[in-house]
């Protein structure tokens, strides 16, 4: 019988490799931007057209290649980054598998220009399907600038499974913070359809989270600082009271490189356990240096996900340090609204000798009126009762649910009977406020306490959210039409978000350079001015939604809603307090913001008696 082996041409070895390592445009993104990276340049600029799947453009100012190195570049396995077998286990860069440009090279057109600074003349190389088509001197300046286009255009299936632009270029955004957060000292700038999406400038790293993630994370973010002989860890974790409902800001890097490592995820989240509003995770930007033969970079063929020859050591480690930070930021007992509850009684019994309490208290409390103390005193051992309160407290909401189910006092659906039921339990003159925060109200089970900004959010985003679905909101017009200027970022967002806006009541005209003329506002959004609103909400929208992908109708309505929404400190009437109780029970889901925060709790009246 014949041989019928045969070699597989290098052209379709390289489409097959690519297909590993190249599954979208953002992997073209991450390669040549960490390549860039690699090169040593201060300054990589990324350019995108329609999500890159017309142009994929990185620029940097880095070493350049050489005429000939910059054809080696697209061979498969070429890399001036391994020499020999030891380097695999010494390297300081990573991703260097010789393997990224001539997977993209096997499935794209390219053109590359590269100069060295020694070098007068630059070269420029074009490639078609790993096939060079050119190659000839050019005037470029120093470093490399790689042209992508029509990527997979040889792999129809590939090109076919691309998602919607926004999606794809959720993508290609993710994998630009994850570069950009690892090297602060570098400058980046992204673009997409010729607008800004980012400018970073050379910072540190407080500096660029916050450039990525807007001003007010600076509130959010706590040192970390943890020096070990296998491990150093630097960087801030996010205060639990900011945690998301969603992922998103949680950033491993490992020697300068992004990984994922759901091990020592684990190892963080389980320090803020028990301080985090349920279902929420904390954001965290970590910096890990170890000695790179202690890990292994090589487990996944795109390199995100590491392993650690003392995985164990460096969970105990970082989990040892998140706690200690959070610690010391005083967080822990600040944020548990259910801690501040619960303060010391004394155990005692008749004969016990009173002692004016050291500990703080409430000044007005006063144990030596109770008569009752006493007899309770057994049950009031220090920690049995902390910990009774804080199980109860976490408990208190769930529980309030069900009984207020089973007794219809009211329950969270809204109909009119429900409403009806609750203006009963709160005769006007029964309605307080508290701190211009909290509403609070007696109902028949205790004291309803009610977060007025979380109510208002959640009462907004319903109203939205139905404008954006039945497209019937009402516009407030303006009368004197104002004119605002946005900035390239949020004007570029702004338009994608065009047919949503309107949907929702905005009356705006787009003219060009950023500007735009805003007609009317929708009717929710109240008294503040449209740029601050407009402002608002677009900061909102974009810190909400770092992954773009999830652009929805939901993340809008959201965003409105925090933009528009009273503020934690605004004084309200009685009449408006009531009227936020009965639009919140109207609601369908009067429990949580759209946030995901906690609006209503109930002390109960017997959790109020025990205090007594
Ligand atoms: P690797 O990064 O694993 O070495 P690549 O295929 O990504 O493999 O790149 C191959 C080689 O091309 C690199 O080792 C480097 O020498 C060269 N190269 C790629 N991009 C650049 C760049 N932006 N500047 C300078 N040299 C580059
Ligand atoms: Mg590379």
């Amino acid at each position: 019988m014949a041989d019928i082996i045969q070699l597989l041409p290098d052209s379709v070895a390289n489409q097959i490799a690519a297909g590993e390592v190249i599954q979208r445009p953002a992997s073209v993104v991450k390669e040549l931007t960490e390549n860039a990276v690699d090169a040593h340049a201060d300054s990589i600029t990324v350019n995108i057209k329609d999500a890159g799947k017309t142009l994929i453009q990185i620029m940097d100012n880095g070493t350049g290649m050489s005429e000939t190195d910059a054809r080696l570049a697209f061979e498969r396995h070429s890399t001036s980054k391994i020499q020999n077998a030891d380097d695999l286990f010494a390297i300081k860069t990573m991703g260097f598998r010789g393997e990224a440009l001539a997977s993209v090279a096997a499935i794209a057109h390219i053109e590359l220009k590269t100069k060295q600074a020694q070098q007068e003349i630059g070269t420029k190389i074009q490639i078609e399907g790993s096939e060079l088509v050119s190659q000839e001197p050019t005037s470029c300046s120093t470093g490399t600038s790689f042209a992508i286009k029509n990527l997979f255009y040889n792999v129809p299936a590939r090109r076919k499974f691309l998602k919607s632009n926004t999606a794809e270029f959720g993508h290609i955004i993710n994998e630009f913070q994850r570069i950009a957060l690892a090297n602060p000292q570098i400058e980046f700038k992204l673009y997409h359809n010729d607008s800004e999406v980012y400018i970073l400038p050379k910072s540190n790293i407080r500096q660029r989270v916050i450039t990525i993630f807007g001003k007010k994370t600076n509130q959010n973010l706590i040192p970390l600082e943890t020096t070990t002989s296998i491990v150093t860890i630097k960087g801030f974790i996010g205060k639990p009271e900011n945690a998301k409902k969603k992922s998103g800001e949680q950033f491993f890097f490992i020697n300068k490189r992004y990984m994922k490592n759901p091990y020592l995820n684990k190892a963080i989240l389980n320090a803020y356990e028990q301080i985090l509003p349920p279902e929420t995770l904390p954001s965290y930007f970590l910096y890990l240096e170890a000695d790179p033969s202690t890990i292994d970079v090589n487990i996944h063929p795109t390199k995100t996900e590491i392993k650690f020859e003392n995985q164990q050591a460096i969970w105990q480690i970082l989990h040892a340090s998140v706690k200690e930070s959070l610690g010391r930021n005083n967080i822990v007992p600040s944020i548990d609204f259910d801690q501040e509850q619960s303060f010391d009684i004394p155990v005692m019994s008749k004969n016990t000798k009173i002692n004016r309490p050291t500990i703080e208290l409430d000044p007005t409390f006063n144990p030596f009126n109770d008569t009752t103390f006493a007899d309770k005193g057994q049950k009031s051992a220090k920690h049995s009762l902390e910990k009774d309160n804080l199980t109860n407290w976490e408990n208190l909401y769930e529980g309030f649910e069900k009984e207020h189910n089973q007794d219809n006092d009211f329950s969270f659906v809204s109909n009119l009977d429900t409403q009806s039921s609750i203006t009963e339990n709160t005769a006007d003159e029964n309605v307080f406020h508290f701190k211009n925060k909290f509403i609070l109200t007696p109902v028949k089970s205790g004291l309803m306490i009610i977060d007025q900004k979380k109510a208002h959010e959640r009462i907004l985003f319903e109203k939205f959210m139905h404008s954006l679905q039945t497209d019937t909101a009402v516009t407030q017009k303006s009368l004197f039409p104002k004119t605002i200027e946005l900035d390239a970022k949020d004007h570029q967002l702004l338009l994608s978000l065009k047919d949503e806006m309107a949907a929702l009541g905005f009356d705006i005209e787009d003219f060009g350079r950023n500007t735009i003329v805003v007609n009317g506002m929708p009717y929710d959004t109240g008294k503040q001015e449209p740029e601050q609103i407009i402002d608002k909400f677009l900061n909102q929208y974009l810190s909400g939604e770092t992954d773009i992908k999830r652009q929805t109708k939901e993340s809008i309505a959201k965003a409105l809603a925090r933009a528009s929404a009273i503020s934690a400190s605004q004084p309200l009437t009685t009449k408006e307090m009531r009227e936020i109780i009965d639009l919140l029970f109207a609601c369908e889901q009067p429990n949580y913001s759209p946030f995901g925060k906690k609006i209503v709790t109930i002390i109960k009246t017997e959790e109020i008696e025990k205090r007594f």
